[in-house]
């Protein structure tokens, strides 16, 4: 006897969209069927007219994560509860190392932030802040207990310590771990900068200038470089430029195991945004660009180049976020765990820039592929965990931050007019969110209350494969 039964949905699998009934038991997905074949079910859902998708992996997010003296606004609660509402089932976080601190110390500190709040599954990676030769010896054993990458920060601190990173990579690639980077110049963006604020263009209206597509790609080539000497693989945190994607690829043709990611800002927003009276909302780095720019993204996120779409959910309060006195002191980033899936759909999917399977692979299965969490995670196979979310692909939203779940007081899409939404999220078989109403709080589950807070696991990940890409499932 199943546990539960959904029926009646298009469900997109890795074999691909088509009519099939799910069936639930003991938190996984334990039965595949055609419609009207599955077997007996204490609970039935009724999801005619419906998609169901497999949970969103976003592996981009800064949840209690402290920067610029102060910490992001949304915690493990409340970030997972907007990541929830949205359609996304796991999240994996960056742990930061304290300067001269030990990895261990970061991941224990974020393992006390998630402790007791998250409601989906998490992981973690740790962002490598000072690759200190105790630090370095430490990288094989946080790979052992399932913190397998890293990030590495490029825009800051990074040139002066070339060597040690370079020592770094050779340990991170040698354990079996993936390095994830930030690709911004730190020397090309300090002098833009400079000459801007030098010139009294201290506005929003200057971010872009001060960090250039041409500050992105070079560092980009920079990596490779150094991950090839290395010989380590190389994700590339939310490409922002055509340049950069150009890079992406001759590296690809010459062979590299190279990975690219790309977060929503970019997809939907262009650089027109920092001429606001609150420009200073959209500023995340690297900066919005133009329209060539948004439109060579959404060729590389159909012809294959980009391999992942993750938020960097990184939220702020507005008033926050418009208090600097100059565009470098402005908090970087925002809040959009909750409109990953529908934005996507919509203006992806719904206009025929991708196709739904493509969706699904950009935002669930190849982040779990890549960060060591499939077949678990990522995708509607027979023993997954039933991470699920039934999605109306005709319901019609307008983005609107008070019904968000998120703490911002803004968001970044705000009045965006989009085809599509989840009504259901489960997260182990077991529903999360229930039946989206306008203007009225969503967290309502099967037993009409809210999910329970720390119910979310930590998921201990495995080793990155250099062979992701043709990991097939297991049915
Ligand atoms: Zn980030």
């Amino acid at each position: 006897m199943l546990d539960l039964a959904i029926v009646g949905a298009t469900a997109v699998t890795p074999s691909g969209a088509r009519p099939a009934d799910v069936g639930v038991a003991a938190g996984r997905i334990a039965q595949i069927a055609p419609p009207g074949k599955l077997e007996p079910a204490t609970r039935t859902i009724d999801a005619r007219a419906m998609l169901l998708l497999p949970g969103a992996v976003d592996p981009h997010t800064h949840l209690d994560a402290e920067m610029f003296n102060t910490s992001t606004i949304d915690d493990f609660e409340s970030g997972t509860v907007a990541a929830a509402a949205g359609g996304v089932t796991t999240i994996v976080d960056y742990a930061f190392q304290a300067p001269g601190g030990t990895l261990d110390q970061a991941l224990e500190k974020w393992r006390a932030k998630a402790a007791g709040k998250a409601i989906i599954d998490y992981g973690f990676h740790i962002a490598l802040l000072d690759p200190s030769p105790e630090a370095i010896a430490e990288i094989p054993r946080a790979v052992e207990r399932g913190v397998t990458s890293f990030k590495i920060f490029m825009m800051q601190g990074f040139e002066a310590r070339a060597r040690d990173y370079l020592r770094a990579f050779k340990v991170a690639g040698e354990s079996g771990a993936l390095l994830t980077i930030h690709a911004e110049d730190e020397h090309l963006i300090g002098f833009c900068t400079e000459r801007l604020l030098a010139a009294g263009m201290n506005g929003v209206a200057h971010f872009g200038a001060s960090r250039p597509p041409l500050s992105e790609s070079a560092a980009v080539a920079r990596a490779l470089a150094m991950t090839e000497l290395a010989n380590a693989p190389a994700y590339f945190v939310h490409l922002s430029s055509g340049d950069a994607i150009a890079e992406i690829r001759r590296a690809r043709t010459d062979g590299r195991i190279v990975l690219a990611e790309t977060r929503p800002i970019y997809l939907y927003l262009t650089e027109e945004r920092f001429l606001e009276p609150d420009g200073a909302k959209y500023v995340g780095y690297p900066p919005l660009r133009d329209a060539a720019n948004r439109d060579a993204i959404w060729t590389a996120l159909a012809d294959g180049t980009v391999d992942v779409v993750a938020t960097d959910h990184c939220s702020w309060k507005l008033d926050r976020k418009l208090a600097a006195d100059r565009f470098t002191r402005i908090v970087p980033g925002m809040s959009n765990l909750e409109t990953l899936v529908p934005m996507l759909y919509s203006e992806g999917v719904a206009k025929g820039r991708i196709s739904l399977s493509r969706m699904v692979e950009l935002v669930a299965t190849n982040p779990a592929k890549i960060f060591g969490m499939y077949p678990q995670k990522g995708a509607i196979v027979e023993q997954a965990d039933a991470d699920l979310v039934i999605f109306d692909p005709k319901r019609k939203v307008v983005i609107k931050s008070r019904e968000m779940h998120s703490r911002a007081d803004y968001d970044p899409f705000e009045g965006f007019e989009i085809t599509g939404w989840p009504t259901m999220t489960l997260s182990r078989g077991e529903t999360l969110i229930t039946d989206r109403k306008e203007g009225g709080d969503t967290l309502v589950t099967d037993r009409n209350e809210p999910a329970r807070r720390g119910r979310g696991e930590f998921i201990r990940r495995a080793r990155f494969s250099p062979s992701w890409r043709t990991m097939h499932d297991p049915t």
